[in-house]
């Protein structure tokens, strides 16, 4: 039987948005509580009853975190322009090797907004 397993992570982070007009207030350095969801799809395993162990999940994907939190996300190499959705194709490219699984990142700047990759068709 398949599931869909979520996850959630957060991240302090620090950014500006080179792409954006004088003036604009993204374009200036500033920081962001983001939130950081893994969706997960696949099979139960018919021995132990889940799809994946979530604290196995954080474990694998806390080196990938670990470059984002705390730092300047233009400092971080493949994210020089980091507005959410390079972030979130960023961390579904670097997890998705760790976690085949995974089939979507969603990433929240702020409590109101969601950005996903990928998308379903
Ligand atoms: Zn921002």
């Amino acid at each position: 039987m398949k599931v869909e397993l979520k996850q959630h992570f957060r991240i302090e982070s620090a950014r500006s948005l080179p792409g954006l007009p004088e003036g604009h207030p993204c374009r200036r350095l500033h920081g962001h509580s983001f939130k950081i969801s893994l969706v997960l799809r696949g099979e139960i395993d018919a021995k132990i009853g889940w799809l994946r162990d979530y604290h196995e999940i954080a474990r694998t994907v806390d080196p990938v975190l670990k470059t984002l939190d705390h730092h300047v996300l233009n400092e971080v190499p493949g994210l020089e322009n980091p507005t959410s959705e390079h972030l979130a194709i960023y961390l579904y490219e670097n997890i998705k090797t760790l976690i085949p699984q995974l089939v979507q990142v969603q990433v929240s700047e702020t409590p109101d907004t969601e950005c996903s990759y990928p998308i379903a068709h």
